[in-house]
């Protein structure tokens, strides 16, 4: 006879044992996804990657925990014993072992052929189930150099420092950074004050500082400046390209402060950096730093943000329906209980969304990289990245709050789960590429001053007519229809006033594009042998935002079968 005790641990010891060995073969909706975007026959040339990231990722998860013991986190370590410049941040052997997979698996390597986004980014997204890892943000920023240098970069800078950019060996492959925050302005970009002036060989060099430096490490540091005597605002900053080593193998004459003691992504080195002029180059024609700066680098970063915080949630869903199977109260699992089934249902759904359109907006990156978009579809790509970025950290930092509570007491407990560390890595996500309000206001610009809306629109009602005819299309459309008509009200009205409309306007039309991106896909989910089974779109649209009557969604045979 077993003690309850013995019982209580023991369902807890089967739930721990019975984690995802390999989060790309957990994942059937994501293959079914990737099969039916890409044709099977280079769904089958990339399987094969996939799932071996998919299991090496898996099993970093005891590295992940032992990098985030407070005494392993990342530490400034600027002069060796004798007093000299030494590489300047120390990190644990456990960040290097991740970063030996996650590097090693070639998704960096993959941008350098247009076309290769969703690809990379489904490998990104795969080692992001293990949280920040020390390692999402420098990817993500190592795509935003490789990203503006394939576009207004040099041939000479491109030849220089794409092979190791791209490199798959880590250690000895170039990490990138972007280091646009001052003290007196993260959302208001055009207050950056650090300088650059120009040296007799026609090289610049900077001077200031920099108040948020994420990957300070990095061998490649892509920063805003003002050249002396450009205009104020964003029409006068550059973008520059500074190495962390001078030819000489010299330090580039900048010193971190100290780094940032964060919420989350702790094992990622972020610092407070003094420029004293450090040597750079010219990114692009500098009066169109700015420009650069949005449409290259942080339109990449907002795109991979949205896959990090997919990949925690997802995450958190494999560990919450896992619980809810072996966790006992009151005589049965909890997965019986309708209440714990919503919770999970709501999960299943809000992931199975976000994801959607997440893999959506890469395949149209890809096809703006292979120059098949029309200019109408490449405004909606920027549109809805930026939508997406705000309304999916939103979603996200829901879900793992939700699964948290499916967790109860032990979803709090550090050395219990990885769900605390996801929900501080998602506030994070949450907050920086631009805030909540930034996108708002960017978005309210976009369509006030450039009517962007008009291509967003019709995107989104093109996707709607690609849909059979169901109740769950004219939902939609309906709702697209109303979120139209707010919107000519909101731009026909006061500003004042429509910076505050804009926001619902801009959840609804984020919760609308996942809504059909989900509906498209649920479509090829009975075509593919794994995920025949899975609920289908209509029950998991019901849940997602309520697009169902009440009592659709609480359904009690419907929660089942989505838990
Ligand atoms: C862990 C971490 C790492 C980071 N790493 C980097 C990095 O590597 N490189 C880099 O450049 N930056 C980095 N950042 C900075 C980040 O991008 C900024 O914090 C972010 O852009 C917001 O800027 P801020 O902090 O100055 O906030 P503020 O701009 O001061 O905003 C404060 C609040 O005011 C609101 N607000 C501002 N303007 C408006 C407006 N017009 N209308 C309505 N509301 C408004 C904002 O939404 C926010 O809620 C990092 C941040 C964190 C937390």
């Amino acid at each position: 006879m077993t003690s309850p005790v013995q019982q209580g641990r023991d369902a807890l010891r089967a739930w721990s044992a019975n984690q995802p060995e390999n989060f790309f073969a957990a994942d059937p909706y994501l293959q079914a996804a990737l099969a039916a975007v890409w044709g099977q026959d280079r769904y089958q040339e990339y399987r094969e990657e996939l799932a071996h990231l998919g299991g090496a990722a898996a099993a970093l998860e005891a590295d992940v925990r032992l990098n985030h013991r407070n005494h392993n986190l990342p530490r400034l370590d600027p002069w060796d014993g004798l007093g000299q410049p030494t590489q300047p941040i120390e990190h644990h052997p456990s960040y290097h072992r991740i970063g030996t997979v996650l590097y090693g698996s070639g998704q960096l390597r993959a941008l350098g052929e247009p076309g290769h986004w969703l690809y990379a980014l489904s490998l990104f997204y795969l080692g992001a189930h293990l949280g920040e890892a020390g390692h999402n943000c420098p990817i993500a920023c190592t795509a935003g150099v490789i990203k503006a240098l394939q576009a207004v970069g040099t041939p000479a800078q491109q030849e220089r420092w794409l092979p190791r950019l791209l490199n798959t060996e880590f250690g000895y492959a170039y990490t990138g950074a972007q280091f646009l925050t001052e003290v007196q302005g993260g959302s208001d970009v055009g207050a950056n004050g650090l300088v650059a002036r120009v040296a007799d060989d026609g090289s610049y060099r900077l001077f200031g500082e920099k108040w948020f430096c994420s990957n300070a490490g990095a061998d490649l540091i892509l920063i805003t400046a003002r050249l002396e005597g450009s205009e104020p605002g964003t029409r006068g900053l550059g973008l520059f390209l500074a190495p962390r080593l001078l030819d000489d193998g010299q330090p580039n004459h900048y010193r971190i402060r100290r780094l940032k003691d964060k919420l989350g992504t702790r094992t990622m080195a972020s610092g407070e950096i003094d420029f004293d002029g450090t040597v750079a180059e010219a990114m692009g024609t500098l009066d169109h730093g700015f420009l650069t700066a949005m449409t290259q680098v942080i339109h990449t970063s907002r795109l991979y943000n949205a896959f990090a915080c997919l990949g925690y949630a997802q995450r958190a869903l494999h560990l919450a329906q896992g619980y809810a199977r072996h966790r006992q109260a009151f005589g049965q699992p909890i997965i019986r209980y309708p209440l714990v089934q919503q919770s999970l249902a709501k999960m299943a759904a809000l992931v199975a969304s976000q994801r959607a359109l997440a893999l959506h907006l890469a395949a149209l990156q890809d096809e703006q990289e292979r120059g098949e978009l029309s200019p109408e579809r490449k405004a909606a790509l920027r549109v809805l990245v930026n939508l997406n970025k705000s309304r999916n950290a939103e979603h996200c930092r829901a879900i793992i709050t939700e699964g948290l509570s499916v967790l109860g007491g032990n979803g709090a407990i550090e050395s219990f789960s990885p769900m605390p560390r996801l929900l501080r890595d998602v506030v994070v996500c949450e907050n920086w590429e631009g805030t909540h309000n930034t996108l708002y206001a960017q978005t309210l610009r976009d369509f006030s001053a450039r009517s962007l809306h008009e291509p967003t629109l019709a995107h989104l009602r093109e996707l709607g007519a690609g849909l059979a005819p169901d109740a769950n299309r004219e939902r939609l459309t309906q709702r697209l229809d109303t979120l139209s008509s707010n919107l000519q009200d909101c731009l026909n009205g006061d500003a004042a006033r429509a910076s505050l409309e804009i926001k619902g306007i801009c959840r609804g039309l984020a919760d609308v594009a996942a809504g059909l991106c989900l509906a498209r896909e649920g479509e090829t989910w009975p075509l593919f042998p794994g995920a025949e089974n899975h609920p289908s779109p209509a029950l998991l649209l019901s849940h997602f935002l309520g697009l169902g009557s009440r009592a659709e969604i609480d359904d009690l045979s419907r929660l089942e079968a989505l838990a």
